[in-house]
């Protein structure tokens, strides 16, 4: 099969006019090129997407898909630690299918928004079967959270159990996500730190979300005493660790090559160095900062200090859609002064390298994933511009070769053989 169209975007910096992608039976790529020298050298249907922009899929590095049926329920847009209260509330009358079918809608807003990858943030095991059964390329990531020392134990048996069940293949691949500092003991963060550089896998992990954190981690006192005795966590002997969140991650030795550092909203200078020296990558989830009209996102001085940048959706309860490019034009608007081919690399090749996969997904060449999509362009210069200008829309969706979404399916005169 080859997909042909007017722009093809094979890297945020490598656009080819009038490109096509060649796709082996078995779901990579075997050409990316100009589309007549495509055509030469190999045989089978063509799809012409005309005059769209053929791009990577995007790789949402934070997502919690089992969450998408919270929306609209939580609307008056509480301080944060209310809105978890309330997360949680709403959870405690969900059965299992409910998950299964709330994580199934989230992965088509994801295909329909771009996204060929998405990291998934699992703590109940529907949410998982859901995402197993989907065609989107995942990371299960499956959550731990609290202080108490017996955990251990049970942890180490639910991550194995569930390692067999949810077996690592090209579409499928599984890490660790202890939630947050303040909401994980020390034992708990260094054995996931173990488990996920035992089987070079991903690890992420909520952090710097807010200051409430900070409080928390530094001195033990504040909001977050205070919520963790208002929803029953098990007391802890928590009394602070006298250093920022980055910090205190990073002295546990956290900060790894496959680390997803999620949120980073608050951050000093010196927590930016420190992330500089690792090899972690930031999440930003631009819209669900919004939502919690946290001060401006220090994206740019991470970005200035070379700190790795990956983009996330976060989940319906504190976003108002799970589209990747809506993301990215988001940052777009709040940050005119980036170069577009920066945002678009957050979207793409950063989260990839991220994720161990560079090169293999968030790029379009021989040897890569075919995950590809199309996009009807929006206003602006260049493809890129274009792509992520105002009007633009995904019209398709493949995922390791096979097509997930497609609003022209049933279009006559699409197909050229
Ligand atoms: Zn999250």
């Amino acid at each position: 099969m080859i997909l042909r169209s007017k722009y093809l975007i094979c890297t945020p910096t490598d656009t080819i006019e009038n490109g096509a992608v060649a796709i082996n039976n078995d779901g990579t790529i075997e050409a990316a090129g100009p589309f007549g020298e495509v055509k030469r050298a190999h045989s089978g249907k063509i799809i012409d997407r005309h005059d769209e922009i053929l791009c990577p899929g995007f790789i949402n590095a934070h997502a919690h898909l089992g969450l998408t049926a919270l929306k609209d329920t939580i609307t008056d847009k509480p301080p944060f630690f209310d809105w978890l209260h309330q997360v949680a509330t709403h959870l405690e009358t969900w059965s299992d299918d409910d998950y299964f079918d709330s994580a199934m809608a989230g992965v088509s807003l994801n295909l329909a928004g771009g996204a060929t990858t998405v990291v998934e943030i699992c703590n109940n095991t529907e949410t998982a079967n859901a995402l197993q059964l989907s065609g989107i390329r995942k990371y299960l990531l499956f959550e731990v959270i609290g202080f108490d020392p017996n955990l251990l134990e049970i942890c180490k048996g639910r991550l194995e159990k569930r390692r067999a069940v949810f077996r690592e293949e090209a579409l499928l691949h599984t890490g660790v996500a202890p939630h947050a500092p303040y909401s994980v003991g020390q034992d708990l963060l260094v054995f996931c730190r173990d488990k996920a550089m035992e089987r070079d896998q991903v690890l992420s992990i909520h952090l710097a979300e807010s200051p409430e954190e900070a409080e928390f981690v530094q001195k033990g006192t504040g909001a977050i005493k205070t919520f963790k005795q208002k929803v029953g966590f098990p007391a802890d002997d928590w009394s602070g660790a006298n250093v920022s969140p980055v910090q205190y991650v990073s002295d546990l030795g956290l900060l790894g090559r496959h680390t997803l550092l999620v949120h980073c909203n608050y951050l000093s200078d010196e927590d930016i160095a420190r992330m500089a020296d690792s090899e972690a990558t930031a999440v930003y989830c631009p819209r669900s900062h919004q939502y919690f009209d946290h001060p401006v996102h220090p994206l740019p001085r991470l970005l200035d200090a070379g700190v790795p940048v990956a983009l996330g959706t976060d989940s319906l309860a504190s976003n108002e859609g799970l589209s990747m490019l809506d993301e990215m034009k988001f940052v777009r608007s709040r940050f005119p002064e980036l170069e577009d081919e920066t945002i678009l690399a957050l979207g793409t090749t950063t989260g990839a390298r991220a994720l161990g996969a560079a090169g293999q997904i968030g790029i379009l060449r021989k040897g890569a994933y075919a995950d590809v999509i199309s996009v009807r362009p929006g206003d602006g210069q260049g493809a890129v511009s274009r792509l992520l200008g105002d009007g633009s829309e995904v019209t398709m969706n493949m995922t390791g070769g096979r097509i997930l979404f497609d609003s022209h399916a049933g279009e006559k005169n699409r197909t050229v053989t």
